[in-house]
């Protein structure tokens, strides 16, 4: 896909890719255990392919099937590109942008930068985002990304079908036209991609205005004076950190004992030191009972009886698949008690003929692991070459600052035996350009193979992690050695000098 006209999101994690493996290796039994009328390892051009649902795992999917010849329909409720790129990924990272550049504004009073107008002690102080400027900018982006991911399908020959699908059949999707009516689609393959939406809780309703889900805070045209995230998860972070990194008074409810929880440690005690540091309320054990509306602002009730007020309150407590009104259990799909669809690792539902993808399915919530998910479902339908997905090679980013990329086998995992493995950590305030630009957060974390010196996992906090994981990465993927990697050549200075001095650190392993 071009990097100009391509989707944002979905072509990033090269881990499964067709050529690796034949169809039905490991891992790839259907959960009916019956035989799949498909992926017999022969490509049938004209095969009838409806995709249901139009983010990164339906996008991607039918690109794939359209590049090997089928006929291809995606049906879309909302628009092309889906949750990822209307609401979710492409919103939220061009909002974080904005917070990017005032984070480094920030920072440029250590490094000898004067504002015209800044006092001495606070640079900043003049500088001020207009939220109104900054979200229209967000939606024009996420239309124009949409409106490319729809060009592009009609490019490939994809029909597309603005509507609401559902099973009548695993070989037939009756769709509700989004201009009324209804229509019928015979299918000899469907992919169901239909995403997930924000969880809500029944005493703190979002009302689009001062109680707000993360769908909904593109619509505000002024900064919050104080807004109460609640939730210390990805999302809850990211929206914590950008919006204090933009000027508003931020308080975070955790209902855990840190932010981030299951993230590595280190990682999220960094974020919760640097959130605090910037005058961030971090309220650590503390869950959110009710949210409701005062005179002209939020009162966030916990269940221990404490409040906490606010201007605006953004809810970010979960998501819930979007799997109801499906026909699932009439098609024979099988749902797991979570309300997510069952698939094997090439996206093979309880249903023959009938695949999933993304987060429908629950397996990781990334864009990258949803588009994968779709591509791995169209290879195997169609009988192309395929390895099923592989989640030790998919690498992760908090796009809080400083950020932190995660990949493969975590520090806790190690620690709790189901890997044999060596840990280093190198903070990143010992190296020279960090030292250079004024980073005094985050680190660089390897981890290798007990006796093969393996690479199998690694994490980096730091500005533009997200850049900086792909060397680990690429490790991980390629099973180098610690030697392997410390071996190449780095930039002197750099920060990526840290990852090759940890692989050093690991010689002997
Ligand atoms: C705030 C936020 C930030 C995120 N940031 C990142 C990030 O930086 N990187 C990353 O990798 N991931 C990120 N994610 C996760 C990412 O958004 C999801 O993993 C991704 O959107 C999943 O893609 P999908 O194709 O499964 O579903 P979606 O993108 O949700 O698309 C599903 C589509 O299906 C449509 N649909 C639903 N039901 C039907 C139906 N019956 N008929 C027709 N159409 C239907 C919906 O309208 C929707 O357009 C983020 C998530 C959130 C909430």
């Amino acid at each position: 896909m071009s990097e100009q006209s391509g989707p944002l999101v979905g072509a990033q994690t090269p881990s499964v890719r067709p050529g690796a493996a034949e169809p039905d290796a490991a891992g790839a039994q259907n959960p009916a255990g019956t035989p799949d009328p498909v992926g017999a390892g022969e490509i049938r051009p004209g095969t009838r392919v409806v995709v249901v649902g139009g983010g990164p795992g339906g996008y991607e999917a039918a690109l794939v099937a359209a590049q090997l010849g089928a006929q291809v329909t995606v049906v879309e409720t909302e628009g092309l590109g889906g949750s990822a790129v209307l609401t979710d990924v492409v919103p939220s990272k061009t909002l974080i942008a904005t917070a990017e550049l005032m984070t480094l504004v920030d920072g440029a009073h250590e490094l000898g930068v004067r504002f015209p107008g800044g006092g001495d002690r606070d640079p900043g102080a003049r500088l001020s985002v207009d939220l109104g400027k900054v979200n229209e900018r967000v939606r024009a982006l996420a239309q124009t990304q949409s409106h490319d991911v729809h060009r592009r399908l009609e490019k490939e020959g994809v029909r597309i079908l603005a509507g609401t699908g559902r099973l009548v059949s695993p070989q037939r999707v009756e769709v509700a036209l989004g201009d009324g009516g209804t229509t019928g689609l015979d299918a000899d393959v469907v992919l169901l991609a239909t995403g997930a939406h924000p969880r809500t809780l029944a005493d703190a309703m979002p009302d689009g205005e001062r109680i707000l889900t993360w769908t909904q805070l593109y619509h505000l045209d002024r900064l919050p004076e104080r807004l109460v995230v609640v939730g210390s998860g990805v999302t809850g972070a990211e929206f914590a950190s950008a919006y204090d990194a933009l000027g508003a008074d931020v308080v975070l409810v955790s209902s855990r004992d840190r932010v981030l929880p299951g993230e590595d440690a280190d990682a999220a005690e960094v974020i919760e030191e640097v959130f605090g540091r910037r005058g961030m309320t971090v309220m650590p054990r503390s869950r959110a009972a009710s949210v409701t509306r005062t005179r002209d602002g939020v009162l966030v009730t916990l269940a221990d009886g404490r409040t906490v007020e606010g201007s605006h309150c953004l809810m970010a407590v979960g998501s819930v698949p979007n799997t109801a009104r499906l026909g699932l259990q009439d098609a024979g799909v099988k749902l797991a008690s979570s309300g997510h669809i069952e698939v094997d690792r090439v996206s093979r539902t309880s249903a023959r003929g009938v695949y999933a993808a993304g987060d429908c399915t629950g397996v990781l919530p990334l864009a990258s692991v949803a588009a994968m998910q779709g591509r791995i479902a169209m290879w195997h339908a169609l009988g192309d070459a395929v390895a099923p997905l592989d989640l030790r090679t998919v690498s992760a980013n908090i796009f809080t600052a400083p950020e932190i990329a995660t990949v493969g086998w975590t520090q806790a995992q190690i620690e709790a035996g189901q890997a044999q493995g060596e840990v280093v950590k190198l903070p990143l305030a010992g190296n020279p350009r960090a030292k250079m630009q004024g980073i005094h957060d985050g680190f660089v974390k390897l981890f290798c193979r007990t006796g093969s010196g393996t690479v199998i996992g690694g994490v980096v906090v730091a500005p533009r992690a997200s850049e900086l994981i792909f060397p680990v990465t690429l490790a991980v993927a390629h099973r180098l050695t610690v030697d392997e990697v410390a071996h190449a050549f780095t930039v002197y200075p750099s920060l990526s000098g840290s990852i090759a001095e940890a692989a050093r650190r690991l010689h002997n392993s």
